[in-house]
């Protein structure tokens, strides 16, 4: 079915931010023409004056444009005053946020002292409690004139002082009169936010900055779209800061902020960002604005025919419907292509950087969780038996002259494609960009069952060139399965990891997409590693496998590991939680499709674990309580005893499993 979409950006074709009204914070204003801004926020104790200085001036110095410090308490919030003052004294003017949950009164004081407060409409006023499951009509106005109660003074004393606001909705943190009657889905995020928002117009406030945070990015980009869709039905234009929520550390924190935040920036949404990595706070910085940096140059993209109207849901994941073809499409998980293409395969051991691994004694192959499907091999052939589940891709020319053709198919180019006369029975692969397209192959395509399309784009702007192109298909009714491949030549690792994770993930999240394959060329220069992730020497092949699984894995359209959703941490943090995250991971990483939430408080901790399966929060100095999705388990466990517990506790559920010792990575 073809819908009209409701705007949500100003075009899905043609690159151009999302223009917002301007909002002064401090001296660095955000929004409207302004460029994207990068900030994060301090872990440090909020007392803690001397730290929390040094700490912000190396984010500062790592490129943060603002600063965020939690101000859990009235203490925390009066003490804003001398960390500002040293910070001006040390001659740094970077504006500071107070970071407020649960408690207005340090949100008044704070909103005195600093340039922004970020309030969560999901506790400024509500404690969850769970209690009431059913809100009349007037029971729920009753709640709004008690939150416009308690929330009025901080908007008066933000109008007062000059202080911008962010409400900052997460997912996680919904109070329960919106998920009575919204769940917890986008529509309820949007409104926790609106609820806020609305007051704050009717006082002629309007220094606001909104926020729709979760750490599915799935549902992050879901709500933020329908925030705009809001704001645009109620004349709103607030500018609008981006985050994914305890998105953990290393590779998977910064491949899950990618998809989420990539996908909106894409689009031209965003006026702020903050990457979340359960690492020191400099080093979100970085990643944020490798993000940012990309979009300097989009507006010259080479054009991209427009669409009028849109065939997929913005807000409601719909996998696009395809045919199966020998285990590709359909409702198949997205298939993992190697490009071997420019690597000789020379023995079975090439194929360990893919997850297989070749145990000569027992003529076995032992696969990874993380074992690509396919292999696309050029023009080469491979001569020693391989597992029955792998396929391989072969340009057509030397395909077709194989005496062999098992688990060997074919690729094919648009006029060999149109030309040929002897095709797979199972499986051809035709490459093909959208301006390949036209009547005779489009009715072509139309009539093979036997056809999956690699489609790949040389467009600046090639997420929306390919999505273009789905879309295309959608419209005439194409079905067969599509593999997406990109193809990144002169950057570095690091921004192979984002640049991929943005433009697969903005497509799989949408539904569309039956498998990936990227391509790349790179010299690994550890030098040029950001931050504290740090290079390992590895082949191209092992790097991208990992890469396009762990893409996989955060838009939740292929599950291969354990996921962890951890915190960032903040002042309120009452353990390592950078040691304890790793420590968990180490014991747990083998748990594939576990998801365990490791928290640093116990005020916000349990709120924001979304939908872990088991989580592992601070609720004390060397305290630990552990939970089973929202239920607490066991309260106050020493540390030292605190992992042992929670494995006892994924045992006790059936969920645990051995290592194998045949960890092929
Ligand atoms: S959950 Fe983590 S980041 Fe959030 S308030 Fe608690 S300690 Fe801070």
């Amino acid at each position: 079915m073809i819908q009209t979409i409701k705007k949500y950006c100003n075009s899905l074709t043609e690159y151009s931010r999302y223009k917002t009204r301007e909002v002064k914070i401090g001296d660095v204003p955000l929004g409207g023409t302004n460029p994207i801004r990068i900030q994060s926020m301090t872990i440090t104790d909020t007392m803690n004056t001397l730290a929390t200085v040094e700490q912000t001036i190396r984010m500062v110095e790592a490129g943060c444009e603002y600063v965020r410090i939690t101000a859990p308490s009235m203490n925390e919030a009066r003490n804003l005053e001398n960390i500002k003052k040293e910070l001006r004294a040390r001659g740094y003017t970077v504006p500071l946020i107070a970071d407020i949950h649960f408690t207005p009164n340090a949100a008044e004081l704070a909103a005195r002292i600093v340039e922004k407060v970020r309030i969560n409409p999901g506790n400024y006023v509500d404690k969850k409690k769970f209690e009431q499951f059913e809100y009349t009509d007037q029971e729920y106005q009753e709640e709004l004139d008690r939150i416009r109660e308690r929330f009025t003074p901080l908007v008066k004393v933000c109008k007062e002082y000059g202080t911008a606001m962010r409400i900052g909705t997460n997912h996680g943190s919904l109070s329960d009169r919106i998920m009575n009657r919204f769940g917890d889905t986008p529509l309820g995020m949007v409104e926790s936010a609106l609820e806020f928002e609305r007051i704050c117009e009717d006082l002629d406030y309007h220094s606001i900055v909104l926020s729709m945070k979760a750490s599915n990015p799935q549902v992050m980009v879901q709500a933020y779209r329908l925030l705009i869709q809001k704001m645009e039905e109620e004349g709103m234009n607030y500018p609008i800061h981006l985050g994914v929520t305890e998105a953990g550390g290393g590779e998977d924190g910064r491949i899950k902020s990618a998809v989420g935040i990539g996908a909106l920036l894409e689009d031209g949404i965003g006026d702020t960002i903050r990457v979340s990595l359960t690492e020191d706070p400099e080093y979100e910085a970085p990643v944020a604005i490798a993000l940012a940096n990309r979009y300097k140059n989009r507006p010259n993209h080479n054009p991209i025919k427009p669409i009028a109207e849109v065939p997929i849901d913005p807000i409601n994941y719909k996998r696009r419907e395809t045919f199966e073809v020998s285990g590709i499409g359909g409702s198949i998980v997205p298939a993992v292509v190697a490009d071997y293409s420019s690597r000789k395969i020379s023995s079975q051991k090439d194929l360990i950087d893919i997850g297989y691994k070749y145990d000569e004694a027992s003529d076995k192959w032992f696969l990874a969780d993380a074992a690509a499907d396919i292999i696309y091999l050029g023009n080469q052939n491979i001569t020693f038996g391989l597992p029955e589940n792998l396929k391989l891709i072969i340009d057509y020319n030397e395909w077709e002259k194989l005496d062999s053709k098992k688990l060997r198919f074919p690729l094919l180019y648009r006029n060999d494609y149109l030309k040929a006369k002897f095709f797979s029975d199972q499986i051809n692969f035709l490459e093909v960009k959208i301006s390949d397209f036209d009547e005779e192959l489009s009715s072509r395509i139309k009539s093979d069952n036997k056809l999956v399309l690699v489609i790949i784009t040389d467009n600046e702007h090639g997420m929306a060139e390919q999505r273009r192109l789905f879309f295309e298909l959608i419209s005439q009714g194409i079905k067969n399965p599509v593999i997406i491949k990109r193809d990144f030549k002169n950057i570095s690792l690091d921004e192979i990891r984002l640049h991929s994770s943005t433009d697969f993930g903005a497509l799989l999240i949408d539904g569309l997409g039956d498998g990936v394959w990227l391509s790349s060329e790179t010299n690994n220069d550890a030098s040029k590693s950001e931050g504290k992730l740090k290079l390992v020497k590895e082949s191209n092949e092992k790097f991208i496998n990992r890469t396009l699984f762990g893409i996989l894995q955060a838009t939740r359209t292929r599950i291969s590991k354990t996921e962890y959703i951890a915190c960032p941490s903040c002042g309120r943090t009452l353990f390592d939680l950078q040691e304890t995250t790793e420590m968990i991971r180490k014991r747990t990483e083998h748990l594939k499709g576990v998801k365990i939430a490791i928290m640093g408080c116990i005020v916000n901790g349990p709120g924001e674990m979304a939908d872990a399966d088991y989580g592992y929060v601070g609720s004390g100095v060397d305290k630990i309580t552990l939970y089973r999705g929202k239920d607490i388990i066991k309260r106050s466990v020493p540390s030292s005893e605190a992992v042992d517990e929670l494995i006892d506790l994924i045992r006790e559920d059936g969920n645990w499993t051995e290592p194998s010792g045949n960890n092929i990575y």
